[in-house]
């Protein structure tokens, strides 16, 4: 008897590997000694053997010859399976029985490792890999954890690594990986958003900006437990919703069967695995500022000119003014507003009449107040009740508080839908301390007053919005009077464009008090609208313009966020980003950009 042994050792091949089946322990050659029986001629032919080599199902390539003809068999496995070898030999017999005779042997099963599974591994130093709300799979932020975050290397926060494994586990055979560019889900996962061929309009990639990627190839070999990591990490691009596939094969010739289409629709073919899709997002961080508290700017002083009129039916007086600036003087300015009359007393105001001969309306006057001729007096905007300790009692209109953080709660939601996730706010950067202003009265006045208190670079590392709380706008829309609104609509808020280099955005600003005037001091009416007005103000830093908000055909009820167009609310139907603000996200180097 013999036996089929199996060189080199091992019954674990790596694809590639030449296997030698050895005969051992049978003659191949006649002649015969026996004990106990008669004499036997010598055969005339010589021994033959038959090899049959059994291979594993769908083997690529024709069988392979069989060679060592006689005693050895050398095969080159290519693709996963089981592998074995039979010899039939035809044989002199030793046992007095008739010749010739046959025996059969069967060679140990030799086996080339499955590839079982390929995913995307966090690579050593960088932060962790999350779930993609979005397109499923992972996602990873290849951004700046910190403003001083600098990592070493320069693409440290860009590296994924990626990690196959084999079974049964053969140290030393080589995997293949590619990286794929596939096709943006977007325009599947949202194919009712008017626009949205503008983001992708089809199903297959490459389609990653700035510039499609063409495939990436990659090796890395097992280890002991049959885990392979690609020896070099990949690195993905920049740009948010950017996404890729990852394959792998233990042969070059099978990994570079796959198709694009394949990689595209996640149907990888035999003896090939693939990863999850791998998804870039971008954080965004916001730093946030406040102006101080009004002041005495927020008044106007003077000498009353002439005896004001008293009517004691009703209680009210009308008070001369003396000359008053151009933004204190309008119709109704200071309607609801508050006048400090020397010796005399503070008063609720309730109509202004305007130049040349200004004067205001207040109530519950006292009877001595048509002796106030030539008495000091500091008048209010209609803000009065904003300075604390004074609360405007009978009125709706409690005051703005400044300083206050801006609230940034809508913009979570909002900027998620470009793969922009907002980081938590950092509270070390806040700053309470812009100057304060009761208007900002243009562009320029609006840029300065942006870029006060600005701390953090936003760079395309790191990206930052910076905004802050602030009181008034443009004098003919901050509100006062109320007949503004219909008038010109009101400025909840600005960005201002500076026109110096470098020419990007300035910060953002978020009127306060407008939105409160607004409201009538509604609480959780002035929230929304601040929520709502911090996220669009945010939307100009990335170069988002209120035309990018418009939705035709549908008119304004399709509008979205960055509309200027907006309802009885001040705010458009839809308090989302439209197709084209989120395509402009998705390929901005970083905010702010003019
Ligand atoms: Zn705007």
């Amino acid at each position: 008897m013999g036996t089929i042994d199996v060189q080199p050792a091992g019954l674990v091949a790596c694809p590639g590997d030449n296997v030698t089946f050895t005969l051992i322990g049978v003659e191949d050659t006649g002649g015969m000694k026996r004990a106990n029986c008669q004499t036997v001629p010598i055969p005339p032919e010589p021994v033959s053997f038959v090899w049959t080599l059994t291979l594993p199902p769908n083997y690529p390539d024709p069988l392979p010859p069989l060679t060592g003809q006689g005693s050895v068999v050398r095969v080159i496995a290519k693709v996963p399976g089981a592998y074995s070898c039979t010899l039939t030999a035809n044989l002199h017999r030793e046992d007095c029985r008739p010749w010739p005779s046959q025996e059969t042997y069967n060679s140990p099963i030799v086996r080339v490792p499955d590839l079982v599974s390929v995913e995307w591994r966090t690579h050593t130093g960088n932060a962790g890999l999350s779930g993609c709300p979005n397109n499923g799979g992972q996602r990873i932020f290849p951004d700046w954890i910190s403003p001083t975050d600098n990592p070493n290397p320069a693409d440290l926060r860009r590296k994924v690594d990626l990690v196959a494994r084999i079974s049964p586990a053969k140290a030393g055979c080589t995997v293949y990986f590619t990286v794929w560019d596939v096709d943006d889900p977007f325009d599947q996962n949202n194919s009712t958003m008017p626009n949205v061929s503008l983001i992708d309009s089809n199903t297959s990639g490459p389609d990653n900006r700035p510039t499609p990627e063409p495939p990436a190839p990659l090796t890395g070999t097992a280890d002991a437990f049959g885990e392979a990591i690609a020896s070099s990490p990949f690195v993905v691009s920049m740009q948010p919703g950017n996404n890729y596939r990852a394959g792998a094969a233990e042969s070059q010739t099978l990994i570079n069967t796959v198709t694009q289409t394949q990689a595209d629709a996640n149907t990888p073919p035999q003896y090939v695995k693939f990863t999850d899709m791998l998804t870039v997002w971008r954080k965004l961080h916001v730093e946030v500022d406040s102006m101080s508290a009004p002041d005495f700017t927020n008044t106007q002083v003077g000498i009353i000119p002439s005896a004001p009129t008293y009517n004691a039916a009703n209680g009210r007086a009308t008070i001369p003014l003396a000359a008053l600036e151009p933004d204190f003087n309008e119709t109704d300015q200071h309607k609801v507003g508050r006048i400090d009359i020397l010796t005399i007393g503070s008063f609720v105001t309730v109509a202004t009449t305007k130049a040349p001969s200004p004067t205001v309306e207040i109530i519950n006057a006292p009877a001595n107040i048509a002796m106030a001729n030539g008495l000091w007096y500091n008048l209010w905007d209609d803000d009065a009740g904003s300075v604390p300790p004074f609360v405007m009692v009978g009125f709706d209109a409690p005051p703005v508080t400044l300083p206050k953080v801006p609230d940034t709660g809508l913009m979570p939601q909002v900027f998620k839908d470009a793969y922009v996730e907002i980081a938590p706010l950092d509270m070390a950067s806040y700053q309470a301390t812009t100057v304060f202003q009761r208007n900002a009265r243009n562009n320029d006045e609006a840029v300065t007053k942006g870029n006060e208190n600005r701390s953090l670079t936003s760079a395309s590392d790191f990206w930052v919005v910076h905004i802050t709380s602030a009181f008034q706008g443009y004098v003919a829309k901050d509100g006062d009077p109320d007949t503004e609104q219909a008038a010109a609509g009101l400025q909840y808020g600005i960005t201002g464009v500076p026109f110096w280099t470098p020419w990007r955005r300035a910060g953002s600003l978020v009127f306060l008090e407008t939105i409160r005037d607004d409201k009538r001091g509604n609480a959780s009416a002035m929230a929304v609208m601040e929520r709502y007005t911090v996220t669009h103000e945010a939307g100009h830093q990335f170069k988002l313009e209120h035309s990018d908000g418009y939705a035709p055909p549908d008119g304004p009820a399709g509008d979205y966020i960055m509309s200027d167009i907006t309802d009885q609310t001040g705010m458009a139907p839809n308090v989302s980003f439209g197709a084209i603000c989120l395509k402009k996200i998705r390929e901005i180097e970083y905010p702010p950009q003019p």
